[in-house]
């Protein structure tokens, strides 16, 4: 069978779900050979062959650490000289959609980023997109060479579908860009316990109705009985409300997760570009013209000091 190159996002041999859900979508195009680098590589295999990579192929090297992601590159165009896959996946992160469009441009191919889903015909992946703040649907084929193709996190389900998977390691030769740029220090941020909010399941967002930095407490308060992350609008990130690093839309993160809750945020098309491809949208807002309610699944038309800790309280109720 065909196979399909999956890049993997692990930190220290811990893989990480959008990874996963890449091998789901993987299994729909070929055989999954997974390409695990950096420290702990070799201790991801387990995991990846629970969940269908037929191989995976490890590098472990200081130049992935020390510098930017042109080693990377090297070494994922390396796997690909090495298997001639029918697809190259890659999870769309900011780094990963740099690694993609590198691997791209140097073996010639098309590339389709921040994909939701993936299907195959006779001719191919086809990828779907959501675009232009969720108002179209878009199905795209790459036409030239082999597909490079990133996906966002939570577009697919992680479906495990075990099989005995082999493990080689990867032969890597760096380029002279490979340590063109060099990381000079490494700021680890403090953890809130909370999830990632690139891949959250679920993510409650506060906007400039939360009106105020302590108010956050109430957002932060219903996040935690649902075991989400938090974002925030950028009226309230500018605010100084909350931390930046915390803001979705066109210049913050791009969020997709099954269930977004919205309180206190209009609903601006530069939030939306963020959001929009969440699969179930809440909105809480006391303006019923507000451009979100548009948008959403839920509404809630109502203050949000009143109704976000009555649904705090009521999913606390429901957990018992
Ligand atoms: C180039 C560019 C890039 C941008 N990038 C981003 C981005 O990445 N992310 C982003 O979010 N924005 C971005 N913006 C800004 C964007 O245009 C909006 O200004 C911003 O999203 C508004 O944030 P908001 O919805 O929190 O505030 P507002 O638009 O002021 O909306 C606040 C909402 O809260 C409601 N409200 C007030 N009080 C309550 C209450 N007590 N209970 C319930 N509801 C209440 C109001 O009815 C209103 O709808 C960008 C703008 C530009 C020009």
């Amino acid at each position: 069978m065909a196979e399909v190159l999956v890049y993997v996002d692990h930190l220290d041999g811990a893989v990480r779900k959008p990874t996963l859900e890449l091998l789901t979508l993987a299994r729909r195009l070929g055989d999954p050979v997974a390409v695990a680098l950096g420290a702990g590589a070799a201790d991801t295999a387990a995991t990846l062959a629970e969940h269908g990579a037929v191989k995976v192929l490890t590098a472990d090297a200081p130049e992935f650490a020390d510098y930017l992601v042109v080693p990377k590159v090297d070494a994922l165009q390396a796997a690909y000289d090495a298997v001639s896959p029918v697809a190259v996946l890659v999870p769309s992160s900011a780094e990963g959609k740099e690694i993609a469009a590198r691997l791209a441009v140097r073996i010639g191919s098309g590339l389709i980023t921040d994909a939701i889903d993936l299907t195959a015909d006779a001719k191919g992946p086809v990828a779907t997109q959501s675009v232009f703040a969720a108002a179209y649907t878009t199905n795209s084929r790459i036409t030239q060479g082999t597909p490079v193709i990133t996906v966002k996190p939570n577009s697919a389900p992680v479906e495990p579908a075990a099989v005995a998977g082999s493990v080689e390691e990867l032969a890597v030769t760096f380029g002279s860009a490979a340590t063109g740029t060099k990381v000079v220090a490494r700021t680890p941020r403090e953890s809130t316990g909370r999830p990632e909010l690139t891949e959250a399941a679920i993510v409650v967002s506060g906007g400039r109705g939360v009106n105020g930095a302590e108010n956050f407490a109430i957002i932060e308060a219903l996040a935690d009985s649902l075991g989400a992350a938090v974002g925030a609008s950028r009226a309230a990130v500018d605010a100084g409300w909350y931390p930046h690093s915390n803001q979705v839309g066109q210049t913050g993160k791009s969020v997709s997760p099954q269930l977004y809750i919205a309180s206190g945020i209009s609903g601006a098309i530069q939030h939306r570009a963020g959001m929009q491809t969440s699969k179930t949208i809440v909105a809480v807002n006391k303006d019923a013209e507000a451009p979100i309610f548009d948008l959403v699944d839920y509404g809630i038309v109502g203050d949000l000091f009143q109704v976000v800790p009555q649904l705090t309280e009521a999913i606390k109720a429901r957990k018992g």
